[in-house]
């Protein structure tokens, strides 16, 4: 079983960054409203990630390390229409096979936290709040092959913050931080409300910046049971970078062909493609007409009728882009 969490662990964990989306992910299923991300030599040393949810219980420490181990989903049907991020158990055992990790949790009702060596078994008392903190140490440890295509740290740490900016441009409604090497580098506050659009373009220019947010227009538009929301940015062609891109399916960060292309479309069309589309864009759908049990990290979608999304995301964000602008 070791091996074969090896060889899952090859498709879920590629970097550090791999690591950090899946616990954030799992932070968020918790029902987090604080998650703090602790990160040493890039995450290659340490990934630490700390969150205020529900906790996991004493009894339950072992059996989430273990392979196919979810609380998520309790039949096939649920499949159709997972609410939660992670839903095939195998992250952490994936995670626990290629480096050292311990989880540190407390539920509700406890007295105090237990602390699990993935390793030796161990379990032994430590105090905490309620939540989890789970670390990771020393990734690829017993795979220097692997270990070797890492890149400087400071491209690992690149691809961290990259991760916990997409799960935060999708919740502002949860708070982020980002540690390196005992530095604060990163901090994004909820919001106090709900998820509005208010709080997403709070948020929004908090992670890229308050110019991006000023030269944006808002995308909402509505197609039969398809509803396309968010951000389309129209910065100086000089200032546009190519990495904010952002499409979310149903709450869930994606990187889909047809999502690109039809907002790469929408931009062609309007702007005549002098300009590197910038966007946040929010994809809600009917779960029965996307699977998202493509690829272990989820991050590919398949949709029932790509040329229904493709059409609604063109149209949205043309809209968005032709509007008279005040
Ligand atoms: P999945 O997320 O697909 O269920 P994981 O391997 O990521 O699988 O996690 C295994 C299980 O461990 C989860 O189903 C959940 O019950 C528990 N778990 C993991 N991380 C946390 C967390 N931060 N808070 C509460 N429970 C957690
Ligand atoms: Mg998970």
């Amino acid at each position: 079983d070791e091996l074969i969490s090896q060889i899952a662990a090859g498709e879920v964990v590629e970097r550090p960054a791999s690591v950090v989306r899946e616990l954030v992910d799992n932070a968020l299923d918790a029902g987090a409203t604080q998650v703090t991300v602790r990160l040493q030599a890039g995450g290659v040393r340490l990934i630490a990630v700390e969150d205020d949810g529900s906790g996991i219980p004493r009894d339950e420490l072992a059996v989430a390390l273990r392979r196919h181990a979810t609380s998520k989903i309790s039949s096939l049907q649920d499949l159709e229409s997972v609410g939660t991020m992670g839903f095939r158990g195998e992250a952490l055992a994936a995670i626990n096979s290629i480096a050292d990790m311990s989880l540190l949790s407390r539920t509700e009702g406890d007295s105090h936290a237990w602390q699990l060596d993935g390793r030796s078994g161990e379990l032994k008392p430590v105090a905490r709040s309620r939540g989890t903190t789970v670390e990771v140490r020393e990734l690829f440890y017993a795979t220097p092959a692997r270990r070797k295509f890492l890149k400087t740290d400071a491209t690992e740490l690149a691809h961290c913050i990259e991760a916990v900016r997409r799960h935060a441009l999708v919740r502002p409604d949860v708070g982020f931080a980002i540690w390196h090497e005992g530095k604060l580098i990163e901090q994004w506050r909820a919001s106090d409300g709900a998820a509005d659009q208010n709080a997403h373009d709070q948020r929004l220019s908090d992670v890229l910046g308050s110019e991006l947010l000023a030269q944006s227009v808002a995308v909402d538009y509505r197609s039969g049971a398809l509803h396309v929301t968010g951000r389309a940015g129209i910065p100086d062609a000089a200032r546009a970078r190519a990495d904010q891109q952002f499409a979310y399916v149903n709450g869930r960060y994606v990187r889909d062909k047809v999502l690109t292309h039809a907002a790469r479309s929408a931009y062609e069309d309007v702007l005549h493609g002098h300009r590197q589309p910038v966007y946040a864009l929010y994809v809600a759908m009917d779960p029965a007409r996307v699977d998202v049990n493509v690829h272990p990290t989820k991050i590919e979608v398949r949709f029932r009728d790509s040329r229904e999304v493709h059409q609604a995301v063109r149209h949205a964000v043309e809209n968005a882009l032709a509007a008279p602008r005040a």
